[in-house]
């Protein structure tokens, strides 16, 4: 049933060289009055993709403050993962809705997992859609509730949010990452929280350009040659067969240039397969492409390597909820392409931390002006990195929340 996810200890303290002493003393002052309030967050997978990344930080960092705080894992099977992966390909706006059957399919999980949600909970933090029914199924079992929208909401298929509005709109407290993705007709207090990257895990802290290289070296990148780098689940919105497209045409330009597409697989995304083996054909054999993936043995570390390595990294989606993808780049200070779409525009402002493109063309043409001009990418990297750290790092993640916390407790 719903499963504990367990995760290892953090201390905010640690985090003071990197983001201030201001920041760590506001968490510390906000958690105090909330010392042991029970937090349950629910989400649909412990592994792949941004939720889990942003949980492993921030349930350790909430019990490093004095909350009571676990993060549990809703039970589904198969047929319930292909209705909420089509249930969030809609919401971002794809045209299918759900099947009558696969509506009811996506409630009797929700029922399932409803009815095994136990505890004293004071503040049940539902993650995304696939949970998002259980505070109307159960609402008796916390004193407050919380969805946290992570996706792009802002051109969904209207039939698919018509029928989730009225599971969400009675939640007493919401949370997106930007103001654009809040649906017409949400009830109850409404709050913009965009996400963070945990610095000192294994995926973003510093690494040596020597040690970089080396790991690149092990997965047959010529460490001697330019590098375009896109970190990103295999999904049509990441656009990577857009971005084996920019790539030809930068090897047009310049012979030696190499990509690597390293994206994990989700244990809740049913369709990966499909689009990894799509974008394989789509690659059609080209020695220069190396299309990696956690089972080629693609990791926390392996994934830092490639974005430190890279001469650019690029993030061509065409919808995406925020990016942490993008985070991780700029906090590596690196030069940086991205889709102009989603939560990209919030951390990369045109021309000045990255660049920002609509096209195939406009991204080849980028990488080609930046691989020219290494120069160029290191000032966009070096600006990149300190909007980074000003706004997007855990502790200004924690400290947003700690601060909903607080006006949930002041009104009860
Ligand atoms: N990620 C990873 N390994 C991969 C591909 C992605 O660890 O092979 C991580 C990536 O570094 C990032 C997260 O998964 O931290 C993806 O979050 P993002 O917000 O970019 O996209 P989402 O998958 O949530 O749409």
């Amino acid at each position: 049933m719903l499963q504990a996810v367990h995760v290892g200890h953090k201390s905010l303290a640690d985090y003071t060289h990197l983001v201030g002493r201001d920041i760590v003393e506001e968490c510390r002052a906000l958690a105090e009055p909330l010392k042991g309030l029970r937090i349950s967050h629910v989400s649909a997978t412990a592994y792949g993709g941004g939720v889990s990344e942003l949980l492993y930080t921030l349930v350790p960092l909430m019990r490093d403050v004095g909350l009571e705080c676990d993060w549990r894992v809703i039970y589904g099977q198969e047929d319930f993962f292909h209705a909420t992966k089509q249930m969030h390909n809609a919401l971002q706006g794809a045209p299918e809705d759900l099947s009558e059957s696969q509506w009811a399919t996506w409630l009797e999980y929700n029922s399932i997992n409803a009815r095994d949600l136990d505890g004293e909970i004071d503040v049940c933090f539902v993650h995304d859609p696939q949970p998002a029914a259980l505070h109307t199924l159960v609402p008796e079992k916390a004193a407050h509730w919380l969805w946290r929208c992570h996706i792009d909401l802002s051109t969904p298929n209207p039939a698919t949010m018509a029928r989730l509005l009225p599971f969400v709109e009675g939640y007493p407290h919401s949370v997106f990452h930007v103001q654009d993705y809040v649906p017409a007709g949400m009830g109850g207090s409404v709050h913009i929280v965009p996400p963070a990257i945990d610095p000192l895990t294994p995926k973003n802290m510093a690494l040596s350009p020597e040690d970089a290289a080396y790991v690149c070296d092990q997965f047959g990148v010529d460490t001697d040659r330019p590098l375009l780098v896109q970190v990103s689940r295999f999904d049509p919105w990441k656009d990577p067969l857009g971005v084996i497209d920019a790539y030809r045409a930068v090897k047009e330009r310049i012979p030696e240039v190499q990509l690597a597409l390293v994206g994990s697989m989700a244990s809740d995304d049913p369709e990966g397969w499909e689009f990894f083996n799509s974008t394989l054909s789509h690659a059609d054999g080209d020695e220069d492409i190396k299309i990696l993936n956690n089972f080629n043995g693609v990791g926390a570390i392996e994934v830092n390597a490639f974005q430190s390595h890279a001469d650019v990294v690029i993030q061509k989606s065409t919808r995406e909820g925020f990016g942490l993808t993008v985070t991780e780049a700029l906090w590596k200070a690196k030069p940086f392409i991205g889709g102009d779409a989603g939560g990209i525009p919030l951390q990369v402002q045109n021309g000045t931390t990255g660049f920002l493109v609509a096209s195939v063309q406009e991204c080849a043409a980028r990488c080609i002006e930046l691989l020219a001009d290494p120069q160029l990418g290191r000032d966009l990297g070096r600006r990149g990195k300190e909007h980074a750290r000003r706004h997007f790092l855990s502790p200004r993640y924690l400290r947003d929340y700690l601060r909903i916390f607080s006006t949930m407790v002041d009104a009860a």
